[in-house]
């Protein structure tokens, strides 16, 4: 199901969406609230390094302590 989901850079993106309706509101949600995935990329690009919650989200957390 393909939906118009306006992220929180005030960009809007059609994303495929699955799942039940409470799984897809849930995702649109948490769409509201994060950069598009353009905005993420530039954004990685010139931020790499002072955005530790950034990294977070693209890699799996690895706890080294
Ligand atoms: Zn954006």
């Amino acid at each position: 199901m393909l939906y118009e989901v306006r992220f929180r850079c005030n960009h809007v993106h059609t994303m495929a969406l699955t799942g039940q309706v409470e799984e897809r509101s849930r995702k649109i949600a948490l769409y509201n609230q994060m950069f598009c995935p353009e905005c993420r990329a530039q954004y990685a690009i010139s931020h790499t390094r002072e955005i530790p919650m950034f990294r977070a989200f693209t890699m799996p957390a690895r706890q080294t302590q």
